[in-house]
């Protein structure tokens, strides 16, 4: 008598092709929605409503953003969700978050617009991550 032993072979073998296929890339924000690596590719850049609104953010324009996304097709790229703080514009160096502050009401939002509390328009803040 011998046992088969298939079944965690095959359990195994599907934990392989579930694993986590997002990766980070690296480049200058030239225009709303694209990437320019250091190599020069051009990446159209694509989120969700509020991460559509970072990059598409006149004030960033000009930075060297690092996105954690996946392709979703060549030349395209898709960012985490914005919950994911999936962006960061690197400065000296640093990585920062992208945070947007509204200084009458002490209340930070993660994507462009108007305070949700007293309608005025939120100031880009970039903050080192161990700030809080
Ligand atoms: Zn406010």
């Amino acid at each position: 008598m011998h046992r088969r032993l298939f079944i965690p072979a095959l359990a195994a073998a599907a934990k392989l092709f579930a694993v986590d296929r997002s990766e980070s890339i690296r480049g200058k924000l030239a225009e709303p929605f694209t990437l320019v690596t250091p190599d020069g590719r051009r990446i159209h850049l694509t989120g969700d409503a509020s991460t559509a609104g970072v990059v598409k953010d006149a004030r960033l324009m000009g930075n060297e953003l690092e996105a954690v996304g996946t392709f979703s097709a060549p030349g395209e790229f898709e960012i985490g969700p914005i919950h994911t703080k999936s962006m960061y514009i690197i400065k000296a160096g640093k990585r920062l978050f992208i945070t947007y502050w509204c200084e009458v009401c002490s209340i930070r939002t993660y994507t462009p617009g108007t305070c949700w509390c007293c309608q005025e328009e939120t100031e880009l803040d970039l903050r080192e991550p161990e700030e809080k």
